[in-house]
This record gives C-alpha cells, sequence and structure tokens, in this order.
C-alpha cells in the first residue's frame, strides 16, 4: 500500500451454489462451490487399471501396487543415476498404461537391493523383477537377445560363458600347487570350493582361482573342488526370469553334491553364496555355506605376510554379498590385514554402495542397455573410485574384475587397477608367481 494511500478492501467473489435433493429427506439443500465440482465425473487417469493388474496379479509381484510415491528410491537407484528409472517411475508408467511385459524397463534393474532397502512400502523388486520377467519369458514376449544366448548357454553347458564342461578345471593346471578334484579323489573333504562360472572360466577370474589356490594351500585348508561334475548355480539366471532353468540347475547340483561329504562350501561368488544361503534351503537343501572371504578373514592374524604392497585401494561392495546377505566386514578385514595397504572408502559404500551393473542378469545386459543409460554403471563407479585418488580399485566378485577393468578402459581411467582382494593376499604372502 503506498504510504497516506487508502487501503482497498477485496472485492468479494460471488461462490457458485447448486441446490440438490437430500437423498435422504428428499428436501432441497444448497451447497457451495466446493462440494459443486464433485457432481462432475474428474478424470483421474486416461488409462483404466488392466495394466497395473496384469502385474500386481502376478504372484510375487504384488507390492509394486503398494507404492505411495514418496520417492525415496529414486535417489538411491543406480539405474537413475544413469537414466530415467526407479521404482516410482516404474509404478508411475504401469499406473499410466504401459505395459512392462513388453517395455524395455523390464530388464534394467539389476536387483541391487538399494530401493528395498529405504522403502517405507517395502515395495520389493527383488520379487517383482523376476516374477515378471518369467511372465514375459513363458508369455513368449520378446527378451533380450543376448540374454536369451546366455540362458541357452547355461541350459546346454550348464555355464554362462558356453564353455565345455571338460575344461572347468583347466585353470588349476597353472596354480602351482596341487589342487584335489573331488571325482577323481572322492574322500570326504572340510571345504568343498564351489568355483562358479567366471573363475573356472574367464582369463582373470582363472587368475584369482590360481591364487585362491595358492593361498588355500599355504594357510593348510582341507579344501577341493567337482571340475567337470561342476555347474553353475544360476542365481543370476533366475533373476533374471528363468526360474525354471534354475529349478533345473538345483535339482542337478544337489544329486552331485549327494555324492560327497564335506563340512561346508565356500564361493567366490556373491551370487552362488546367496543361493545357497536363500534359494537352496526354499527348495528343501541347506548347506553351511560361506563366502571365501568370510572363510579367511578369520584367519588373518595367522597369515604369514612376506611382502608389503604399498598400495592405496578402494573396495567395491558387491551386492549380493553386503546389501542382500549383510557381509560388510569380512573382506575390509582381509584388506586391512594385508601390510602397506591403505583403505579409502568411496563415498557411496557399505549399504548404499553403487551397483557395478552386473547382477539380476545385467551381466549379459550391456549391449542391451548402452542406448538406454547415459553410461554404464560399471563406468560411473569406476570414475567414483579414480575420484578416491585410489591406485586400485579391490573386489571380491567374479562379476567385477573384467567389468570394472573395462570400465577403467572406456572411461580414461587406466591408471585405476582392478584386482580380486585374493590377488593381493597371494601376492603379500609371496605365493604369485614373478610378473603376476
Ligand atoms: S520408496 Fe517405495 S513407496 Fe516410495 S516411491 Fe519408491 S517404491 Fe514407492
Ligand atoms: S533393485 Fe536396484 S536397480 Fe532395481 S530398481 Fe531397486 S535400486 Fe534400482
Amino acid at each position: 500500500m503506498p504510504i497516506g494511500g487508502r487501503k482497498v478492501p477485496p472485492q468479494a467473489v460471488e461462490k457458485q451454489t447448486a441446490t440438490v435433493a437430500s437423498t435422504i429427506s428428499g428436501r432441497e439443500v444448497e451447497l457451495p462451490a466446493m462440494w459443486n465440482r464433485m457432481f462432475e465425473p474428474r478424470v483421474l487417469t486416461r488409462t483404466g487399471p488392466d495394466a497395473f493388474e496384469a502385474i500386481s496379479a502376478l504372484p510375487g509381484a504384488e507390492s509394486l501396487e503398494w507404492c505411495y510415491g514418496c520417492g525415496k528410491c529414486v535417489p538411491v537407484c543406480p539405474v537413475d543415476v544413469v537414466g530415467d528409472y526407479a521404482p516410482r517411475k516404474l509404478h508411475r508408467k504401469v499406473q499410466t498404461g504401459t505395459d512392462l511385459l513388453a517395455d524395455a524397463d523390464l530388464w534394467l534393474c539389476t536387483t541391487c537391493g538399494n530401493c528395498l532397502r529405504v522403502c517405507p512400502k517395502e515395495v520389493d523388486m527383488i520379487q517383482i523383477m523376476p516374477t515378471v520377467r518369467e511372465a514375459a519369458l513363458t508369455g513368449g514376449r520378446e527378451v533380450p537377445g543376448e540374454l536369451q544366448d546366455v540362458f541357452e548357454k547355461t541350459f546346454r553347458y550348464g555355464n554362462a560363458l558356453g564353455e565345455n564342461p571338460r575344461r572347468r578345471a583347466q585353470w588349476t593346471r597353472s596354480a602351482g600347487v596341487p589342487v584335489r578334484i573331488l571325482p577323481t579323489d572322492p574322500s570326504p573333504v572340510d571345504v568343498l570350493f564351489y568355483v562358479e562360472d567366471y573363475w573356472s572360466y574367464h582369463p582373470r577370474g582363472q587368475d584369482a582361482a590360481r591364487a585362491f589356490a595358492r593361498v588355500a594351500t599355504a594357510l593348510g585348508i582341507d579344501w577341493a573342488i567337482l571340475g567337470h561334475e561342476e555347474k553353475t548355480l544360476g542365481d543370476s539366471q533366475r533373476l533374471a526370469g528363468e526360474k525354471g532353468l534354475f529349478d533345473a540347475l538345483v535339482e542337478d547340483v544337489t544329486a552331485t553334491l549327494a555324492r560327497y561329504e564335506f563340512a561346508r562350501i565356500v564361493t567366490p561368488d556373491p551370487h552362488a553364496f546367496n543361493a545357497l544361503v536363500k534359494e537352496y534351503p526354499k527348495r528343501g537343501h541347506t548347506f553351511e555355506a560361506l563366502h571365501y572371504t568370510q572363510l579367511l578373514a578369520p584367519l588373518a592374524d595367522q597369515i604369514s605376510w612376506v611382502r608389503p604392497l604399498d598400495l592405496k585401494v578402494t573396495f567395491h561392495d558387491p551386492c549380493y554379498l553386503g546389501r542382500h546377505n549383510g557381509e560388510y566386514d569380512a573382506p575390509r578385514t582381509l584388506i586391512r590385514a594385508i601390510p602397506g595397504v591403505e583403505l579409502v572408502e568411496m563415498g557411496r559404500c557399505g549399504v548404499n554402495a553403487y551397483c557395478c551393473g552386473g547382477g539380476g542378469g545385467g551381466m549379459w545386459l550391456d549391449g542391451f542397455t548402452r542406448d538406454k543409460t547415459s553410461e554404464r554403471l560399471s563406468e560411473r563407479r569406476v570414475r567414483e573410485a579414480s575420484q578416491t585418488g585410489a591406485d586400485m580399485l579391490v573386489v571380491c566378485c567374479p562379476y567385477e574384475v573384467s567389468r570394472f577393468e573395462d570400465a577403467a578402459k572406456s572411461t580414461g581411467n587406466d591408471h585405476v587397477l582392478v584386482r580380486d582382494i585374493i590377488e593381493l593376499i597371494d601376492q603379500a604372502m609371496g605365493l604369485a608367481p614373478a610378473g603376476d
């Protein structure tokens, strides 16, 4: 109001009213404007509930309906960091008519579990995604070609890489220590070491497998492998929607395991570990299962270190060891025990660790996701590792060494070396051959 001016009173606005007959007394009742609106049909959404009902009716996918749009899942979803994706967004898309069974979004979730950690309504993508993907598979919907290829290789050869099962134990020949293979020496053993696909066949995985063989032998662990009788446990295939294949693998694997006597199963693969502790018991098969870091961490004090490494490293928590199974300490205990190694953490670590992109079938979908995200999740993670100033990104999941080494190259961060923890232990114990 200008100084000395006169206050202008507000204009009274004539409100519309309506007169309706009371449904109880029949008398006429006058309603003010705010009530008038209730007599007009209002459009809430242009689409019907069909798309949503098709998803939420699938046993296992019901919780997608529970979303109330709080948005907590959006900033923690690793796919949203490099794209446009999170449970809330998926919920809205389905609510507004997207047929998720036929949509590319169905294959983007890595089942990393970070959204479930923060979701107040327990919208469970770890159940929803495999369920809807299975429905897409069995319903004859389009499945990314590279994933279909992995399903077929797993079905035919018992491993995702389509390698000859006879070559499962070939890596042992250059381990530098004898490795007991149960089919040729079936006497009882303490540790059945379940090598899984990438440590059996991938060249960088084989480096880690050989390092484990030397370390386990030097520590006096009584251990053996299944050799050509081993098949993948198939947990990532299950999460990618091939539940039938997973169930068939459970039958094959448990029939093989029943032939041998062992106290515990140890695996380097968090996905295999997850299957053993969560999925096999649901099907009536219970084993004492450990990730290899859990086997070695209690022995860290007994290790004779002979070679300090002089390294600054950062550690990537595998989703299926950390968030899914609560193990954050064993890898760090080992890293901190290695002389000369300084551990620096990335901003996103522990419970909030960023995903490498390999879980839930993502390991085989890099081609499919290329034009749906601004960069690969592994590339994003390598840049985070580089920002810590670490010389090395250390991992303890067989998917990760090759994923991160590729990402280090493609992002121009080749100066960040990528190693499995077991490779560092092998070196610091002075067991690795010269040049490794
Ligand atoms: S956190 Fe849960 S309830 Fe909130 S928006 Fe995400 S899915 Fe919906
Ligand atoms: S499980 Fe991980 S990748 Fe999938 S929607 Fe949740 S946060 Fe995103």
